[in-house]
């Protein structure tokens, strides 16, 4: 009996490029069923908020697999991503994005000679796309930034296996924890600490910054590269502009339950309808799909044809040499078809298949999974940092605090946007309407949240508290930033 999978065509050039990879797939008779779903814009027209019927939403859960082209999320209504809900409510905490150069699609690199062949791994929940975002003051807007031990080794995990069944030589980490040490810190931690169980493959760590430039200059020095989500959403741009931009890039949205396939490009609204649409990235999608499920012959057949037509300088009005006529969607897929069977000069090795079990769909769990790490460290409150409104003068603050907080707590430090202003700091730190104020906890005495809640009781006659984050130690540490300057 044939696999099935759920397939939603999307908006723009989705109907378009979907359209043309299915005709490819059936004409190599690719054992698969597709169930059509109904999600994207005209779905939030007509009143779901998330941009997925119930009915469509029950077809994915209970296949496991989607196959999207892409969608259109209407700006302004309120609504969130479409793209971004399905990865986050299906928990496809890793996003994969592989960049191959391809014969026949000129860049700087293949006038230079120089293959690449990358793999970024982008941690797909967490980090700024939780979308958790106030005004703190008229003036002041916080998002906040989601980076969770469960979560980092989720994604670490997959990289690293993933990295073994590519053969990989070597996976790096790139991040930003220098400046953000507890955040991306945790990610690097924990990027280390599953390192450990695969002492086979080389583990390295690059700040993000370092690590664009390097990828510009010398891209083959990467194999693997995992990331936090919007570094790797930004990085992986990047990766697709150093093979040809985003008409060849190719990315699976993978969790342990559903996976979501689809290409990193939008729904390119200034061609839709007009044939006009490269097929490529979504291609390159539905082949890592069916390396996914289990089919990797019918992979290597769709994928041989592929580069052998590009090979041949088939190609569409986006990339390809000027003095050849550029094909339009259907017929660039109908080169493809032709091709069926032939095999590519000058990309050896793309054939080799590794062996994969065949795809079973996933058992519907009763509740939701919450995940937990094994270690239960001391837990202790030492502090609290209170956000407040406020457009008087640090000392001013300061001193006003200073007549609440009674016997329990030292006033450590006042910052501005991070910056410490008081006790010390200085009068060219231009400041905005909102400090952070920090009390600890005098002669390291333990607090109860009991505390914490009467000085705020406190600290709300005098100011409008915007925001409260409780200080804690784990394990004797202090599990919290200093002020810049402090
Ligand atoms: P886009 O990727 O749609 O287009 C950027 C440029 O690349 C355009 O000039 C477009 O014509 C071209 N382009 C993109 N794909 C192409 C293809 N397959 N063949 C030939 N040319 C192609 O980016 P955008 O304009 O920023 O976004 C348009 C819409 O797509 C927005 O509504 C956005 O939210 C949505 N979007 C969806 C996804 C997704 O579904 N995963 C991803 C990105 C953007």
């Amino acid at each position: 009996m044939n696999l099935k999978v759920a397939v939603a065509t999307g908006d723009g050039i989705g109907p378009e490029i979907m359209e043309a990879v299915l005709t490819i797939f059936n004409a190599a008779q690719v054992p698969l069923d597709y169930v059509f779903v109904d999600m994207g814009k005209s779905v939030f027209e007509r009143g779901f908020s998330t941009g997925m019927t119930a009915e469509a939403r029950n077809t994915i859960e209970t296949l496991g697999i989607l196959f999207k082209g892409p969608m259109e999320t209407p700006k302004g209504k309120g609504v969130k991503s479409i793209n971004v809900t399905a990865r986050k409510v299906w928990n496809t905490y890793a996003n994969k994005r592989v960049f191959k150069s391809l014969h026949g699609v000129e860049t700087v690199f293949s006038k230079a000679g120089i293959p690449i062949d990358l793999t970024i791994v982008r941690e797909n929940i967490e980090d700024t796309y939780g979308g958790i975002e106030h005004f703190l003051t008229a003036d002041v807007a916080l998002c906040r930034r989601f980076i969770t031990r469960p979560g980092s080794l989720q994604v670490h995990r997959y990289a690293f296996d993933m990295a073994r069944k590519k053969g990989a030589r070597k996976i790096t980490c790139g991040h930003k924890a220098n400046i953000m040490k507890l955040t991306d810190g945790l990610f690097l931690e924990c990027f280390y600490e599953v390192a450990k169980e695969y002492p086979d493959i080389e583990a390295n760590d690059v700040i993000v910054d370092d690590l664009a430039m390097k990828l510009v200059v010398r891209p083959n020095d990467f194999d693997v590269v995992v990331l936090p989500n919007l570094q790797g959403d930004i990085i992986s741009d990047l990766c697709a502009g150093l093979v040809g931009g985003l008409g060849f890039a190719p990315s699976a949205n993978i969790g342990d339950n559903i996976s979501i396939f689809e290409a990193v490009h939008g729904t390119a609204p200034d061609i839709a309808g007009m044939d006009k649409a490269n097929p490529t990235a979504l291609l390159l999608s539905g082949i890592m799909m069916l390396r996914h499920l289990g089919l990797p012959e019918y992979a290597a057949t769709i994928e041989n044809a592929l580069l052998y037509t590009l090979e041949k300088g088939v190609h569409t009005s986006d990339f390809g040499d000027p003095k050849v006529p550029a094909l339009g969607t259907r017929a660039f897929a109908g080169e493809i078809i032709r091709n069926l069977g032939c095999i590519p000069r000058q990309s050896p090795g793309r054939v080799a298949v590794p062996a994969v079990s065949r795809y079973s769909p996933p058992a519907l769990p009763t509740q939701n999974r919450i995940m937990e790490t094994a270690q239960k460290p001391k837990a202790e409150i030492a502090g609290v940092d209170f956000f407040i409104e406020s457009n008087e003068q640090p000392q001013a603050v300061a001193e006003k605090f200073l007549q609440l907080i009674g016997e329990k707590y030292d006033l450590t430090t006042i910052s501005n946007r991070g910056t410490q202003v008081y006790p010390t700091g200085s009068v060219f730190t231009e400041c905005i309407n909102q400090y952070r104020v920090r009390l600890e906890s005098r002669d390291h005495a333990n607090l109860i949240q009991q505390d914490i809640l009467e000085v705020a009781n406190l600290v709300s006659g005098e100011f409008k508290i915007c925001s409260i984050e409780w200080l804690m130690k784990y394990n004797d540490k202090k599990a919290y930033s200093l002020a810049q300057g402090q």
